[in-house]
């Protein structure tokens, strides 16, 4: 086991199943979320090592969520990628500009999304400088 615990905020139980099956496969502990507030709350409770954020998301979309948590110290170590298909232009720079690690493109690829978080939690996070 790896004792790593990734967050996975998604509304689509398919893809939520998904992503959660992978990862407990792996040997992760996984918590879930189907909306940005629940997402946003459980991040702070549980200090996962990693999110993965869906964007369109119920109650508070993925964006949002993102940058109140990286815009709270005590969450904004916390990697965060986000999970989406980039559907509209200017997406891309939408999720960088929310302060977001990285992101995983769907349809999801489970060998890609596999490798990336272990690529992810290998290396340690960046230090915050002040
Ligand atoms: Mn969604």
């Amino acid at each position: 086991m790896s004792g790593k615990r990734i967050l996975i905020v998604e509304d689509n139980e398919l893809n939520l199943k998904l992503m959660r099956d992978l990862l407990q496969a792996y040997g992760y502990e996984t918590a879930e979320a189907r909306n940005g507030i629940e997402g946003l709350e459980l991040a702070r409770r549980l200090r996962p090592d990693l999110i993965l954020m869906d964007l369109q998301l119920p109650e508070m979309d993925g964006l949002e969520a993102i940058r109140r948590l990286k815009s709270d110290p005590q969450t904004r170590q916390i990697r965060v990628y986000a999970v989406t298909a980039f559907a509209m232009k200017g997406d891309e720079e939408k999720v960088q500009g929310a302060g977001c690690d990285g992101y995983i493109a769907k349809p999801i690829d489970t060998r890609q999304l596999i490798r990336r978080v272990q690529e992810v939690l290998a290396s340690h996070s960046t230090p915050e400088t002040p």
